[in-house]
């Protein structure tokens, strides 16, 4: 029995958390390539050209993604850094892609 206080922090039967997760599992089922976890924290790929300057994930700094499973490689100047997975939520989660930083863009 959860306290009524909490009650609005429930939503489709998990605590605020595991469904703010949930819903990233089911968004990389749906659009696989816009998601990617690297050492247990979970990043957003935006779509590319969306925004401009520091309207940018990450202020617009540039990365190489590369998946861990086919080493297929991918440049963003837009990611976006959604926090560390959570330990109940990471096997559903588990790390996907290798990160790092090209250079700082000017924006
Ligand atoms: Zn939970």
């Amino acid at each position: 029995m959860v306290a009524p206080r909490y009650h609005d922090l429930i939503e489709d039967g998990r605590c605020y958390s595991c469904a703010y997760w949930a819903r990233f599992v089911a968004e990389k089922t749906r659009d696989p390539w816009r998601h990617c976890v690297v050492e247990g924290v979970h990043y957003i790929i935006a779509m590319e050209g969306s925004f401009s300057g520091h309207h940018r994930g990450h202020g617009g700094r540039r990365f190489r993604l590369t998946d861990i499973r086919t080493n297929l490689a991918q440049e963003t100047s837009d990611l976006w850094n959604n926090g560390r997975i959570t330990s109940v939520m990471r096997a559903a989660m588990p790390d996907s892609h290798l990160m790092e930083e090209l250079y700082r863009e000017r924006v």
